[in-house]
């Protein structure tokens, strides 16, 4: 029989991350918004209490969730405050490549160093005239004896200013372009490394990106993560775990707009009554804790098909991400239409909601993107 009960393990790990971000992320949400400064007392403190690094191998320091407890997890963070909740998520992003491709050996060390640090590091992908198009990246990392020399240009690079190290995905052959994409680990202070000021932007501010320059940077060999070629694949790979963080975050986001909306109504009082009490604001509420629901269902679907190894897991991943941010964004917008002025006001942090819930619909690949992956599955 089909169960949707929590285990054990599963309610511990949501109360554990409710009461970190009750702590952390909803008491700073505001603040960060407001600075747009990466937030590093959060960051130290989700070490200590062991919130970082959900996915990672327990060996190695993290939590070894399976995507489905991950998701669980970024549900109550993305409640908490889905820009404070990126700079933990963009990071499992750039340690996935190194879960899914890394030896024993890289594993150890890098995996090792980002504890040891109590960092983050930042996943670089995007170039200026390859964002949708992957396909179209031109930074080269060409061999050179025992070494790579990286040259190339990235941006929209999240956590990139304050990285402990990057996964790089560059060329090693320009002229066989993506065939040859290959995935790296650089430390972010190796020279040659020009981090471009912070981008500016419309939400999640709390997380910061740069744009950069990579000039003759050394790799060693024993840096790169799997076999020269195979980086179009690992980048893949990664997404299909990393797109239902994605929607984890937006149901998040999606549950604080619904139920911030629906005290607000319950309370607010025209004409009489409480603002609930009319059908055209209670039904808006129905159809938006509604769509919470089928938000949240599809990314756990997408989580346990990926866990079980079920096939279309990756279609299920794509889906979810579009349902999920796209709901997210739908229910923001009513909350910040229920709350009226109060929610168009920055004092109840429901346009904060609907400002950074509209990345989830653009970062890991734009929602339309994920409509040419799920078209293109369904119709081959
Ligand atoms: C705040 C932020 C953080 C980010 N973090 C990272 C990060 O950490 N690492 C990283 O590598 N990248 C990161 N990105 C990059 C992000 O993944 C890209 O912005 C995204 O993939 C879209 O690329 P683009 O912005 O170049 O848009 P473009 O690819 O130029 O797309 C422009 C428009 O065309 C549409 N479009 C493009 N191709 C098609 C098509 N075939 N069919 C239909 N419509 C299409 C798009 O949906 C979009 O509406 C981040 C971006 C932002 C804004």
């Amino acid at each position: 029989m089909l169960d949707f009960s929590l285990s054990n393990k599963e309610t511990d790990i949501i109360e554990k991350y409710r009461d970190f971000t009750e702590r952390w992320f909803k008491p700073n949400a505001l603040k960060y918004d407001k600075l747009a400064e990466f937030p590093w007392e959060v960051v130290k403190a989700a070490y200590d209490e062991k919130i970082m690094n959900g996915p990672m191998p327990e060996k190695f320091g993290g939590n070894g969730f399976s995507l489905y407890e991950g998701a669980l997890a970024s549900e109550e963070m993305g409640a908490g405050c889905i820009g404070i909740g990126i700079c933990i998520d963009a990071s499992t992003l750039a340690l996935t490549p190194l879960f899914l491709a890394a030896n024993e050996k890289q594993q150890k060390k890098w995996f090792g160093r980002i504890v040891e640090d109590k960092g983050v590091a930042a996943y670089c992908l995007t170039e200026p005239n390859a964002g949708s198009d992957v396909a179209g990246i031109k930074s080269a990392a060409i061999k050179h004896g025992d070494k790579y020399i990286l040259n190339g240009h990235k941006r929209f690079i999240t956590n990139a200013e304050v990285s402990s190290f990057m996964t790089v995905f560059a060329l090693t052959e320009p002229d066989r372009g993506a065939r040859s994409l290959t995935a790296f680990v650089v430390p972010s202070d190796a020279p040659g490394i020009e981090i471009k000021p912070r981008l500016q932007k419309m939400g999640q501010k709390a997380s910061v990106q740069n744009e950069l320059i990579f000039t003759d940077v050394e790799i060693p060999a024993e840096n790169k993560l799997g076999e020269e070629g195979h980086g179009f694949l690992i980048a893949m790979k990664t997404f299909d775990r990393t797109r239902t963080g994605v929607a984890a975050l937006s149901v998040g986001g999606a549950r604080s707009a619904y139920e911030v909306s629906r005290d607000w109504a319950k309370k607010r009082i025209q004409f009489g009554q409480p603002i609930a009490s009319q059908q055209g604001v209670a039904f808006m509420l129905a159809d938006m804790a509604t769509d919470v629901e089928v938000a949240r269902l599809i990314t756990h679907k997408a989580a346990w098909a990926y866990d079980t190894q079920q096939k279309g897991f990756s279609l299920l991943s794509a889906m979810s991400k579009l349902r999920a941010s796209d709901i997210a964004m739908k229910v923001a917008t009513d909350a910040v239409q229920v709350m009226a002025g109060d929610g168009y006001s920055t004092d109840f942090g429901i346009e904060k909601i609907m400002r950074d819930v509209k990345l989830c619909q653009i970062y890991e690949g734009t929602n339309q993107v994920q409509r040419v992956v799920i078209s293109k599955a369904i119709l081959k």
